[in-house]
């Protein structure tokens, strides 16, 4: 069970997953199975199909983000990096409580 520190970043966490598993299930449900989503193009002509896979990918990823972090609040090991073990900086996980890893490892990642 989270401390009651962490309560408020939990409820933070869980609002944003619905949010971004509600947004995905009306991106599938305009066409299953498809990286089409015409009412989606339809409703912002400057989109084409490859940028609704690219907003998908996006919250598909996010939503894993926010799972894997809840699920630290858990088990305890919240705030912790999950690649170094370090303690992230409240300024990170106040700017992101779903962040996986400290700015170090996540420079490493993605240079
Ligand atoms: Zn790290």
């Amino acid at each position: 069970m989270p401390s009651d520190k962490n309560i408020a970043i939990l409820r933070r966490l869980e609002r944003q997953l619905v949010d971004v598993q509600h947004n995905l299930q009306m991106i599938n449900a305009e066409l299953p199975g498809s990286a089409d989503s015409p009412a989606l193009i339809n409703s912002n002509p400057t989109l084409t199909s490859s940028d609704v896979t690219v907003i998908k990918t996006h919250m598909l990823r996010r939503s894993l983000l926010l799972k894997s972090a809840i699920k630290r609040l858990h088990t305890g090991t919240f705030g912790q990096c999950c690649v170094c073990g370090d303690s992230l900086s409240s300024n990170h996980l106040l700017a992101d409580p779903a962040t996986p890893t400290c700015l170090d490892c996540q420079n490493e990642v993605y240079l």
